[in-house]
């Protein structure tokens, strides 16, 4: 049956919705995602407290290098890096990290890249003509239904207005196996697996690559490697949610 209501009315099913949503609110009330507190109006996805607590590096504040600056010395040429926090085992950001990766919430990866913003220096995003998300192999972008570095990067999008750019392809090895089907792929473990990225706009002189945690660089450092044989003049910058410490 089609219903004939007019633009300006309320349709029955939103209607019904009104007064539903209150309710499921009722029986399950939003919870923070780190302590579990039902959450207050004001609070979205981490609680007031949790978040005034997340482990801060303050790297917004230094004067001298970092050591996410200092963790690519000699490896590859970076512009600027901003992490806000540092990641430990069992501490709260390894929980808000799992959440974004298994538990299909792509709106706590928004959140978390509005933290991102909140905490960096604004001059941290000036010039920067995009953003590229790390690129997770496909299959677990379906197993995941997302990308959490695409989440992240919709976040910080959102509040500096930079594009997000995905025309962000790695092409994979040439293998015997594949030299009539030339693959193009998006790869997490790049480091054996990529040779030429391509489809970036020329009209770029300075990207940041955003990711959700750094532990040793590796991955970044054979993407960076890679766009940079493609495009020396291509200033890139570095964002993660963390550091692991
Ligand atoms: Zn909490």
């Amino acid at each position: 049956m089609v219903s004939k209501v007019g633009k300006s009315s309320v349709s029955p099913l939103n209607f019904w919705l009104k007064f539903i949503s209150p309710l499921f609110d009722l029986i399950y009330p939003k919870q923070c995602a780190i302590c579990s507190i039902e959450l207050s109006q004001q609070d979205e996805l981490i609680c007031y407290f949790c978040e005034n607590d997340l482990p801060k590096t303050h790297f917004e504040n230094y004067s001298e290098p970092t050591p996410l600056d200092q963790l690519f010395w000699g490896r590859v040429k970076i512009d600027k890096t901003f992490a806000p926090y540092y990641f430990e085992k069992e501490g709260p950001i390894q929980k808000l990290l799992h959440q974004l990766k298994y538990g299909h919430k792509p709106k706590l990866g928004i959140k978390l890249g509005e933290l991102i913003v909140k905490n960096a220096q604004p001059k941290l995003f000036q010039g920067i003509d995009a953003i590229f998300p790390v690129p997770i192999h496909y299959r677990k972008e379906f197993q995941r239904g997302y990308n959490q570095s695409r989440a992240l990067s919709k976040g910080i999008s959102l509040h500096t207005g930079i594009p997000i750019d995905e025309r962000f392809l790695i092409k994979q090895k040439h293998t015997k196996s594949q030299t009539k089907r030339n693959k193009w792929l998006r790869w997490e473990n790049v480091q054996e697996t990529i040779t030429a990225v391509n489809g970036l706009n020329h009209n770029y002189s300075h990207i940041v690559i955003v990711d959700d945690v750094i532990t040793t660089g590796a991955t970044l450092e054979s993407l960076i490697s890679v766009i940079q044989k493609n495009y020396p003049e291509l200033r890139i910058s570095v964002i993660s949610f963390a550091l692991t410490k």
